[in-house]
């Protein structure tokens, strides 16, 4: 890039040679700035991890959706929950000439080699959602308050239960899952939780039957919802022989339905055993829906919408050389710089509001939970 920009340099006009050292002295500071003036129609690679949550189908849409409309081209690539997948994605994009990246990564910590490559080719890169690890080469974070999120499922659990408010004392059952762990958000979401349940579980109000409270030890491989269905079939099996979970703290839907399948078949959900508070995360339909039948309790809503404008305005402004809109530059280390973040607030869902959360907002259409 060093070169290329010499050797326009070299040919430029006054007024343009200024304008060139200029965004060379910004690139110098920031690292990924791009020429100005050459963004107009530029292609943005879009590293998405799964097509197999519905999440993630509507996050790359949307996206795209907001970068053409800023009159930008896409690429939109999904790395199928495989790390080495996205990552030689994410070097096609770069040989393919994208003039910046926006990447939700399957592993954090896979990512170094691949956005020097980008750093080298001077692409700027916004990392969406969950925040890449280990690199300096990381412009932007765009996401949610993740700590949110957990703290959000886990006041679900004593509410319900009835011990926020004292009405009951315990002690109940509860089971703790969590994601994936080489998601960073896995530990702000089980850390979100744990500060509401731990006091809970100190007092004995809540016991953890299986002994299961470590985070290395809840952990759910790519959020598969059928490694957790085999999580809770081992522990109903191991710990609730004489005894009833009340509780289970999810901390996705597809991840809850693989619990609830497992609670289902240890006939919960019948009149004489019903079924546990199940939390969940990312309001995607099969879930809503679940909620509705009074299966699923509750799930935590992310406008992936305004994820997607945040992320394609992040974009934006750096190749226009603006700084982008933040809201929060201290939260988010990633073992290499604190990057500066936009995070968006999550909004718990339960039969009571999901009709004035997802459904008025149009974020789910109401036939699509018919
Ligand atoms: C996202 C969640 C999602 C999970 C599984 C996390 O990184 O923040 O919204 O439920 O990945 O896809």
């Amino acid at each position: 890039m060093r070169t290329r920009r010499a050797a326009l340099t070299a040919i430029a006009s006054a007024a343009s040679l200024a304008l060139t050292l200029t965004a060379c002295g910004q690139s110098g500071e920031g690292g990924s700035k791009q020429d100005s003036g050459s963004t107009k129609g530029a292609t943005i690679g879009i590293a998405m991890p799964t097509k197999s949550s519905e999440r993630w189908i509507a996050d790359g849409n949307y996206v795209v959706a907001d970068l053409k409309s800023k009159g930008y081209k896409t690429k939109l690539v999904y790395g199928e929950d495989d790390p080495d997948q996205q990552v030689s994605q994410i070097e096609n994009l770069i040989t393919q000439g994208v003039k910046a990246l926006i990447v939700a990564a399957i592993d954090n910590k896979s990512m170094n080699n691949v956005l020097q490559q980008a750093k080298d080719a001077n692409i700027p890169v916004i990392s969406y959602d969950r925040l890449i690890l280990g690199t300096g080469n990381v412009d932007y974070y765009a996401s949610f308050d993740n700590e949110k999120v957990g703290e959000l499922q886990g006041g679900y659990i004593v509410d319900k239960l009835g011990l926020k408010d004292g009405s009951k004392k315990g002690p109940f059952n509860v089971e703790l899952f969590a994601g994936s762990n080489d998601d960073n958000n896995t530990r702000y979401f089980f850390q979100g939780a744990m500060k509401v349940l731990q006091p809970y579980i100190d007092k004995k109000q809540l016991v953890v039957r299986s002994g299961q409270t470590a985070l290395n030890q809840v952990t759910t491989l790519r959020w598969d919802g059928g490694t957790a269905q085999k999580r809770m079939d081992d522990i109903l099996t191991s710990a609730y022989k004489s005894q009833r979970v009340d509780a289970v703290l999810s901390p996705y839907d597809g991840i809850s339905i693989g619990i609830l399948s497992a609670l289902k078949s240890d006939d919960y959900g019948s009149k004489s055993k019903p079924l546990p508070v199940v939390t969940g995360q990312d309001a995607e339909v099969a879930s809503v829906k679940s909620i509705i039948a009074g299966e699923q309790a509750m799930t935590v809503y992310k406008d992936t919408r305004q994820l997607a404008k945040v992320a394609s305005s992040m974009v934006d402004a750096v190749l226009n050389d603006k700084k982008p809109e933040v809201n929060d530059e201290k939260t988010y280390d990633n073992g290499s710089k604190v990057v500066p973040a936009y995070l968006l607030t999550p909004v718990s869902v339960d039969k009571a509001n999901y009709q004035a959360t997802v459904v008025d907002s149009g974020y789910i259409k109401e036939s699509d939970l018919k």
